[in-house]
Order: structure tokens, then sequence, then C-alpha cells
């Protein structure tokens, strides 16, 4: 069972109320599009549209507690197909949308509403993409399409067309602070992550799950030690951190809203904000003599490494040359 109200959307007031507005006016359409960087809640709200649309009770929000929206909680309503690329294939074929309109044909198995989650669309074929183009159009009785995109432009214009557009946007740090209490994880307001995330609560999940103590508390002694110019003494091994991917991740991120950080005190610019507070504080910008342009090439070096850690280059060496590069610089 599931608490009371924790499939309700977090975050994404737009969209919400839009749906609400289409619940209490009985005017839910065909076919959306749902459109919004990775990890925001686009599947969520998707998934309470379904049962706004199916709740036995006919409320809103839905009640979460009958079997409709039970089962659709659970990922096992008849009614509710998703529809993604075939295990190993990087587009959804036309055989598919095949498939899926001889299924259209028939009336919902015990649902109101079909509910169909086209996600991600972008991974629609062209081929695919064409023949749902019908569907889309004039959907059946009793259906509801839903594509999901993170990438809206790179659908074909006759799909954007036909479908009604609901966006949605990166994640504030309140919302991300709901979700994350929500999942019963820990984060206190201040936590460099909630920036680090850039508004996406599945990559601050991520971000936060790979992160041990130990790690963030090593690589935290490691920028500062490297930015006050005093050489951390264990740097001749490479740090247990800098050996994996997800973690190494997590350095670059870090270094990078530091160095963007120090750049700004530099400036001492009003009202621009400093995000790794607790790290700043041990930075003594004074006793070093990076210049503003010796920062931007560490921002360059530091991008370069994060392409390259992306590219699959072994995180070690990645770090061994950019260790260099930025003892270099701020040496
Ligand atoms: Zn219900």
């Amino acid at each position: 069972m599931t608490d009371q109200g924790s499939f309700i959307p977090i975050g994404q007031p737009l969209a919400f109320r839009i749906i609400e507005k289409m619940i209490s006016t009985d005017r839910v359409g065909g076919s959306y599009l749902f459109s919004g960087p990775p990890g925001v809640g686009k599947k969520t709200a998707a998934r309470f549209l379904a049962m706004a649309v199916n709740c036995e009770t006919s409320t809103f929000p839905p009640c979460g507690q009958c079997v409709a929206c039970r089962k659709i909680l659970s990922g096992n309503h008849p009614d509710v197909w998703s529809l993604s690329p075939r295990e190993k294939k990087q587009t959804i074929a036309i055989e598919q949308i095949r498939e899926l309109q001889g299924g259209l044909s028939f009336p919902p198995y015990e649902g109101k509403r079909r509910v169909v989650l086209i996600d991600p669309a972008e991974r629609l074929g062209l081929e695919a993409a064409n023949a749902l183009l019908v569907t889309l159009e004039s959907p059946p009785a009793h259906t509801l399409l839903i594509l999901i995109t993170t990438a809206p432009y790179s659908l074909l214009t006759t799909i954007r067309s036909r479908c009604q557009l609901l966006r949605f946007t990166p994640l504030s740090k309140d919302a991300l602070l709901e979700i994350a209490h929500r999942a019963g994880v820990r984060v206190t307001p201040d936590d460099p992550m909630l920036e680090l995330c850039q508004g996406s609560a599945t990559r601050l999940m991520t971000l936060l799950q790979t992160e041990t103590e130990e790690s963030r508390t090593e690589i935290n002694a490691f920028l500062s030690a490297l930015l006050t110019g005093s050489r951390s003494p264990d740097l001749i091994e490479t740090p247990k951190w800098a050996k994996q991917r997800g973690t190494m991740e997590i350095f670059l991120e870090r270094a990078l809203w530091l160095t963007r950080d120090w750049i700004v005190s530099l400036e001492e610019r009003a009202g621009r904000e400093v995000v790794n507070k607790e790290l700043i504080r041990d930075v003594n910008t004074d006793r070093s003599r990076a210049s503003r342009a010796s920062l931007l090439n560490l921002m360059d070096a530091l991008f370069q490494s994060m392409e390259d850690l992306k590219r699959n280059a072994a995180p070690e060496l990645i770090f061994d040359t950019l260790r260099m590069q930025m003892e270099a610089i701020v040496g």
C-alpha cells in the first residue's frame, strides 16, 4: 500500500493545473505530448493522468486506493500500456505500432479508458511515426495516447501538431527536497547536489546514491588542498574515488561548480550566488595566484575531462591528466 497521496506529481504546478482542469471539466483529449528535460516527473504525471481517468471514485486527485488506481500504481493495469523500443533496438518499430493499432480496435478490458504511454517518443522510427499519425489524428473512443519526450524537436512536426502539448520544467530546489524526502533519502537544503542535478530528480537520486560519505569528504579535501595551493600529501596514489566512473563524474561536477564559484568570488559581483558554500569557505583565494583567465582554462580542462569520461575513457587516466593540468593552472 502506498502512502496517502504519494503518487501526486510534485513540482510541476502548471502541468498539474492543466490536468486538473481537463479532469474537472471532463475534457480529456485523445493525444498528448509531455515534453521536458529528463527526470522532472513526466512519467509520474502520465501515470497520474491514467489514474485520474480510470479512478473508480471519479474524484480529483484520484484516490490511489481503488482497484484501478492500485493496479496502475503497481504497473499491472491491463488497460495501461507502455510502448518503448524492443530490447536491444534503438527505435520503436512499425510492427509495434501495427500491433498497438490492432489492440486499440478492441474496447478497454476493465478500465474506463485505455491509456498508452509512448516513451521515449523521440525513438519512434520514421515509418512507425508515420503509421502512428492516423491514430493520433483520431484516436479510437476510450483511448488516451501520451507521448513522452525529452527532445520534442526531433519528432515529426506532423506528430507534434496532432498532440496537445504539456511542458515540464526543471524542478525547483524545494520540489527536489520534497521528492527526496518522499523517497526517504536524506538531503539538506544546502547540499550542492541540489544544484548539480540541474533540476532533475532522477539525477539527484543517482548523485546521492553514488557518493558515499567517505568519497565526499575525500573529494572536498582534495579540491580544497589543490585550490589553496597546498599539495595533498597522499597524491602519489590515485584515490579510490578517481578509479570509479560514478564518483569521478561527481568529482568533475563539484570541481566545475567550485571553479565557477571561485570566479564569482574573484569578481565580487553582487547578486550572484556562490553554490558550494561549504567548500568555498575553505578556499583562501588570496593565497592562490590563480587569475580569472587561468580559472577559465581550468573550466575548459574540466569540460574536456567530462567529455572524455562520456566517451568511456578510463577514469583513472582522466584523473591523472587532469591533476597535472590543475596543478599547472592553479599552482
Ligand atoms: Zn482510485
